[in-house]
């Protein structure tokens, strides 16, 4: 071998190209070494290639398990021939440099999702050592080294091997982040599998760490296989019950972050009550009222205690949509709470523990289909946050911005005044929008969301819908609603709806008169109540006052203001920018509304 002559190491489980690549290479003088089956097939196709024992002066061994693992491969790939020190070490092992790497790993993904499923054994064969280590070494030294992960690479490279210069390096770096690519991703599987077989909730052998956690199916149940794991520590969240779904972590984790939040920010007990990754309700424990009590069913249960307070507010924010939600709790779960729950329609809560006589209360829940999730109160997640769609990973730093007290102090309105029950519905209002999808507006009062509009694509439609969810929580606290007279035996959900529809009152118009809806919600009484009148609406709505209204962006045009107003709004948060700022402050001088700028948006998806 003349000292100039470039030599190329071949060692490829997809051969696709090869031939066509090897003759390229021989045409450009370059020598050939290839491991067993890619040196074989060069061979035989009638061009000259060496073997890797060539160099290595050791032959293939254990099977294939080392077949390019020696110094004399990997010192010719990773020496820096610029620097004398390793030109000296090469020298004092006889080693060449090499300048070239092939290399495309054998076929873990492919195996492992064959069927019938391979044993571990055999998956364990698939696990490729020395491609791996080519590809990384040679990736490593690209600033000198070629490597080649990707057969579609083999005709540019051809073009471009024996230029010197600045865009042969460009490609070079760039065939570099492709190895390393390619050997996270083979690693990601391997890990995945080796996860899925040792580390699972649900693994035979499961013992010790406990990394991943199957989920039912995805956000459909055609959706399969699903799952969630972490890939450091272990997984916080551990099923005690029942068996989540991908939306029903998806709920809880959302559910706990949100109340760990609130309970850290306000000292008070927290809960959420999510549906579809949004707050239905969220509060912390605020002393019920007698109403209260009665508007949210928990009534007939003396003093509660203030975790099941919280969780009572959080349900009777939106009782409609609650149905068949997920809980978070900040707090270990009671007995009380766990009754509270465990007559409710819902589908899973999620707490840093359970109290035993609670965890036997949601254990029975749903035939033991409930899912009573335990969560690590003390995990922390990474800061940098990644997913995917359509294929394409998105990363960004996790919102972990504190909402404090401290947030609402800069206020710009004529009317500068905010009591600490202002200041605490702030908190609550607006760390509930930190974990609704946006666009999202929220009206808050007495330590709890009472009126949540997510996910609109204009934000008017945000404060309308909020605001109606506000006058449907204030109706509900109506005298004639609280004393509905519902016949014997209706169910908690059933009332719900006619509640709904009572302060609605949709089904009161002349056009109901009788369609099958209006005699369905009539046959739920005793006697039919008479609706409640414009007048009575009217006086009623006049009560409702300092009601808190946070926004997760600026206002763009008084209209929201106006609005909000029209629920009892006295204090409103929300980031400015809007071109409309000025008219917003106007609007809300005009209504005598305190407007705190916070300067801080809160999209959340
Ligand atoms: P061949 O078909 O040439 O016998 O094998 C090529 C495959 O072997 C490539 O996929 C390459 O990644 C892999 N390989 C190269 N060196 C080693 C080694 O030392 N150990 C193992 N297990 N695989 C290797």
């Amino acid at each position: 071998m003349s000292a100039s002559q470039s030599t190329a190491i071949l060692s490829v489980y997809d051969k696709t190209g090869l031939l066509e690549l090897a003759k390229g290479l021989h045409a450009k003088g370059v020598r050939l070494l290839g491991s067993g089956g890619t040196a074989k097939m060069v061979r035989e196709a009638g061009l000259p290639i060496g073997d890797v024992s060539d160099i290595t002066k050791a032959p293939e061994m254990l099977g294939g398990r080392v077949k390019t693992l020696h110094p004399a491969v990997h010192g010719g790939i990773l020496a820096q021939t610029s620097k004398e020190s390793d030109r000296a070490d090469l020298q004092a092992q006889n080693i060449a440099p090499i300048d070239i790497v092939v290399c495309n790993l054998y076929p873990f993904e492919e195996t492992i999702a064959r069927e019938p499923a391979p044993t571990i054994a055999q998956s364990v064969e698939e696990v490729d050592i020395g491609g791996v280590t080519l590809l990384r070494a040679a990736a490593k030294n690209h600033e000198r080294v070629w490597i080649l992960s990707d057969p579609k690479d083999y005709p540019r490279f051809l073009e471009q091997f024996d230029q010197t210069g600045a865009e042969a390096q460009a490609s070079r770096n760039l065939l570099a982040v492709k190895a390393f690519s390619q050997t996270a991703k083979y690693d990601e599987a391997i890990s995945n599998y080796f996860r899925q077989q040792y580390a699972s909730s649900a693994g035979a052998s499961a013992t010790g760490v406990v990394q991943q956690l199957p989920l039912r199916y995805g956000a459909n149940p055609h959706q399969k296989p699903a799952q969630a794991f972490v890939t450091k520590g272990e997984m916080p969240v551990k099923a005690l019950a029942g068996s989540p779904g991908y939306i029903n972590l998806l709920d809880s984790l959302n559910a706990w972050a949100l109340v760990k939040e609130l309970a850290e920010a306000t000292g008070l007990p927290a809960a959420a009550s999510f549906k579809h990754v949004s707050p239905a309700g969220a509060a912390v424990a605020v002393p019920l009222s007698e109403v209260e009590a009665k508007a949210y069913f928990v009534d007939d249960l003396g003093q509660l205690s203030q975790l099941a307070t919280a969780y009572a507010r959080a349900r009777g924010a939106d009782r409609m949509s609650s149905f068949g939600d997920i809980i978070g709790l900040s707090h270990v779960c009671d007995a009380q709470t766990a009754r509270i729950i465990g007559r409710e329609v819902s589908d899973g809560v999620i707490a840093p523990g359970y109290e035993p006589e609670a965890l036997e209360i949601l254990s029975k829940k749903k035939g033991g289909k409930y899912c009573v999730l335990q969560m690590d109160p003390n995990y922390e997640p990474d800061l940098v946050e990644t997913r995917q769609v359509y294929g394409v990973s998105l990363q960004q730093r996790r919102n972990d911005v504190k909402i404090e007290k401290s947030l609402f102090t800069n206020i710009v309105s004529d009317k500068k005044d905010v009591p600490e029950s202002a200041l605490l519905d702030l908190t609550v209002a607006t760390l509930a929008l930190k974990y609704t999808q946006s666009n999202s507006v929220c009206y808050a009062l007495n330590g709890q969301v009472i009126g949540l509009g997510a996910g609109q694509q204009s934000r008017i439609h945000c404060t309308r819908l909020a605001g109606s969810k506000a006058d449907n929580w204030w109706l509900r606290q109506h005298p004639r609603t609280l004393s509905l007279p519902f016949k014997k035996g209706a169910k908690r959900p059933e009332k719900s709806n006619v509640i709904d529809l009572f302060v609605e009152g949709t089904v009161e118009g002349d056009d109901m008169a009788n369609t099958q809806e209006r005699k369905e919600w009539e046959a739920m009484f005793d006697s039919v109540p008479p609706p409640l009148s414009v007048q009575e609406r009217r006086e009623h709505a006049a009560k409702l006052k300092n009601v808190v209204v946070a926004s997760d962006a600026f206002f763009p045009f008084p209209d929201n203001v106006h609005r909000a107003a029209r629920s009892g709004a006295g204090y409103i948060a929300a980031p400015g920018g809007s071109v409309m700022d000025d008219a917003c402050i106007e609007a809300a001088n005009g209504h005598g509304i305190v407007v705190a700028r916070t300067n801080l948006r809160l999209f959340h998806h």
